[in-house]
């Protein structure tokens, strides 16, 4: 069981801003912004890597709930990044898919 898996059964904490039966959206527990959320799908696709083709529909979800959440929490017009990490050499600590959506600050290019 992921960390985030404990999260959705609720048996360790987070900030949740946002639920639904295909995801949930919480606080990172280590902002690398002033806004820095976690978008996870509740199903655990482990990374982008291997995601298959039934996955499709709960990706998409996924976009469209960053959207969603950036109205909800008020950053979708000021802008946003959405990092997803995926495998050894990107940084990847969680074995769950998640999009980082980070706010509220200007991002610098390239990424660290
Ligand atoms: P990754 O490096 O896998 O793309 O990102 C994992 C993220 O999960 C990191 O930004 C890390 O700070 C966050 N994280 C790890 N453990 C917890 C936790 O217990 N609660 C919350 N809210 N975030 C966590």
């Amino acid at each position: 069981m992921t960390i985030f898996e404990k999260i959705i059964a609720r048996e360790i904490p987070a900030k949740i801003v946002y639920e639904d039966e295909v995801c949930i959206c919480f606080h990172d527990i280590a902002p690398q912004a002033p806004v820095h959320l976690l978008m996870v799908p509740k199903k655990c696709i482990v990374r982008v890597g291997e995601a298959v083709a039934e996955d499709k529909e709960t990706l998409g979800h996924l976009m469209l709930m960053a959207q969603k959440v950036a109205k909800q929490e008020g950053f979708n017009d000021s802008g946003f990044r959405v990092v997803i990490n995926s495998g050894p050499d990107s940084g990847e600590e969680v074995p769950h898919l998640h999009l980082h959506l980070l706010a509220g600050r200007q991002m610098g290019v390239p990424l660290a």
